[in-house]
């Protein structure tokens, strides 16, 4: 059996310091905003090259808050990318702001900013762009765009952590990053956690605000907030695995070559594009490959004890959850046509090439029957 992913690997191989690191919260009697907590900030927000982060409850409140202290509401519309995790929209569509779906460069699998530009009105506020599947966007023309129609950009890098679009991380463009650490994720926690990163020390104070009740000061509110904190012990887990994030995602990227390489030739299937001389770029938080007969493949390998996914089986304007917001179907042609082709095979740092080979040797026998 191939697992998709496999993260008791990762913490039999770090057990003691997980141990320690977790059992030194437990006693310390701090386990809400503790040293912990403000530790891995502070080592995350240097790690990124931002100002500052604040930790926070999971990656959809990342997004949630960040689009709250923005003040986005009704009558407001930001534009994110049809292909995506459906909680990149769940921030905006909280607070009554429409979500306007983007169609997709079918090479990248990203937001087409040419696409884009014909979804701008007098109502678009905010682009969201998606770091989607590891792969650092061209942070270049969206920020040249954003300032072009003078949007706010909140960069979702829930899926990039520690990617780079020439020599700068994924999340430290916009005026948000938003990071989850959902244990699956390049870094993952034991549990649900999130973070934004921004440059903004105002909108820092204010997601510090959000976060915590609308209040700095016990039992003093200032404003309308809410709970959502990055738990002390999640925190410990995370101070201990940052330091090998890089290591981790030049594995990732290891593998994915190998992938490319060895998928070579088979008919019937297509690797993503990705350039292998900007390593920096791309931290594979999943490898997508196109196929003919997806659903049968999807079947096959599960069959054969190889784990696979969809992400994602509905681009995000045709979920039922948006019925009411009248999308229809047609309007993000290649996002749609994509969403019936697309295959994550099994990806993690620890893989092996003998994993990596059963599991193209799985494909091939498909389409070879
Ligand atoms: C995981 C993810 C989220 C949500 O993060 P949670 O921590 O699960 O709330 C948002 N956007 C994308 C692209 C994601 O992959």
């Amino acid at each position: 059996m191939i697992p998709f992913v496999d993260l008791k690997l990762q913490f039999e191989l770090f057990r003691d310091a997980f141990q320690e690191s977790m059992l030194k919260v437990c006693a310390s009697g701090g386990y809400i905003l503790g040293p912990e907590v403000t530790r891995f900030e502070k080592r995350f927000s240097e790690f990124l090259g931002v100002k500052e982060t604040v930790g926070v409850a999971s990656g959809t409140d990342a997004l949630t808050l960040s689009l709250l202290a923005l003040e986005i509401g009704p009558g407001d519309e930001v534009l994110v990318p049809a292909n995506t995790f459906f909680a990149s929209a769940i921030g905006i569509y909280e607070y009554g702001a429409i979500p306007v779906p983007v169609d997709i460069d079918p090479k990248t699998y990203l937001m087409d900013l040419g696409d884009a530009e014909k979804r701008v009105t007098h109502r678009t506020k905010g682009i969201l762009p998606v770091h989607l599947y590891g792969q650092c966007l061209n942070m270049d023309a969206v920020m040249a765009f954003a300032l072009k129609h003078k949007l706010f950009v909140v960069e979702d890098s829930c899926q990039a952590h520690g990617a780079k679009w020439k020599g700068q991380r994924a999340g430290s463009f916009g005026i948000g990053g938003c990071f989850s650490f959902y244990p699956s994720k390049n870094l993952g926690a034991f549990g649900d956690g999130g973070l934004i990163s921004t440059n903004d020390g105002a909108f820092a104070d204010k997601l510090r605000l959000l976060r915590n009740y609308g209040s700095k000061t016990k039992y003093i509110h200032e404003t309308f907030g809410t709970n959502s904190r990055l738990d002390s012990i999640h925190a410990a887990v995370l101070n201990v695995k940052l330091e090998y994030l890089d290591d981790w995602n030049d594995k990732r990227f290891k593998a994915a070559c190998q992938y490319t390489d060895k998928l070579a030739g088979i008919k019937g299937i297509q690797t993503p594009a990705f350039d292998v001389d900007d390593k920096p770029r791309h931290v594979f938080h999943l490898f997508v490959i196109q196929c003919e007969q997806r659903d049968e493949l999807l079947a096959w390998l599960e069959k054969q004890g190889v784990q696979c996914g969809i992400h994602y089986p509905v681009p995000i304007h045709l979920h039922k959850a948006f019925a009411s917001l009248g999308f229809k179907e047609g309007i993000c042609p290649i996002a749609e046509n994509l969403s019936g082709r697309i295959l994550s095979l099994p990806m993690f740092p620890e893989i092996s090439d003998d994993q990596i080979d059963t599991v193209v040797k799985t494909v091939k026998k498909f389409y070879d029957k």
